[in-house]
């Protein structure tokens, strides 16, 4: 079950692991794209970081809107809005009054395939979202299913986003968006919110 106080603290985790791995993730994203993922994400955890400084007493809707806020307005690219939505689909999920986990994350995937029109298989973030999203069904997520979810994407043929100009030769090549929803989901694991 996810609450305003346990979201703060798996989305400071999650800043953590974009700061420290800010280099990484845009250096997945220049044979593939524009090398800016790094640099997107850690711009957008810095702004929820500093929204949320406040938001101590908020209720878990709030604290939802706020992250989704932050990341649309500060990310930029691609990523901005699809993380943006996936926590916009939580907050209202959460206002519905479910603090569930499997809910909350079901909602937000669906958002983030209705926001992008990307599905399973298109080399991008929802081939981490959606094994994850399984795995939380069925009460089992762990690290590994996490990183075979992102080491899933290294064979793949982008379909979408920026990866998919270069066709073929996106194979090979790790998804940074994968990537990045590795570590959100690695900070989840840490909180224990499931
Ligand atoms: P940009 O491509 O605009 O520079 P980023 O580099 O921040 O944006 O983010 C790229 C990531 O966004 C990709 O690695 C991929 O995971 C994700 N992405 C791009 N387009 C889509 C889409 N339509 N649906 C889901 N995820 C997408
Ligand atoms: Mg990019
Ligand atoms: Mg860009």
């Amino acid at each position: 079950m996810l609450t305003a106080q346990n979201t703060i603290t798996w989305l400071d985790k999650f800043g953590d692991a974009i700061e420290k791995n800010k280099a990484y993730l845009s250096d997945l994203d220049t044979p593939i794209g524009d090398g800016d993922h790094g640099n997107n994400m850690a711009r957008g955890l810095t702004a929820v970081k500093a929204a949320l400084a406040d938001k101590d007493d908020a209720d878990l809707t709030t604290v939802f809107k706020t992250i989704a806020m932050a990341l649309i307005s500060k990310v930029g690219g691609a990523s901005g809005p699809l993380y943006g939505t996936a926590f916009l689909e939580m907050a209202k999920a959460s206002k519905a009054g479910t603090t569930d986990l499997p809910t909350l994350l079901a909602a937000a995937l669906a958002g983030i395939e209705k926001r992008g029109g990307a599905e399973a298989g298109d080399k991008t973030m929802i081939d981490v979202w959606t094994p994850v999203l399984a795995a939380v069904q069925a009460g089992n997520l762990t690290q590994a299913v996490i990183d075979d979810a992102v080491e899933s994407t290294k064979p793949m043929i982008a379909k979408k986003g920026r990866a998919s100009y270069l066709g073929e030769r996106s194979v090979g090549h790790l998804d940074p968006g994968a990537v990045s929803s590795g570590y959100l989901f690695t900070a989840l694991l840490e909180v224990e919110a499931n």
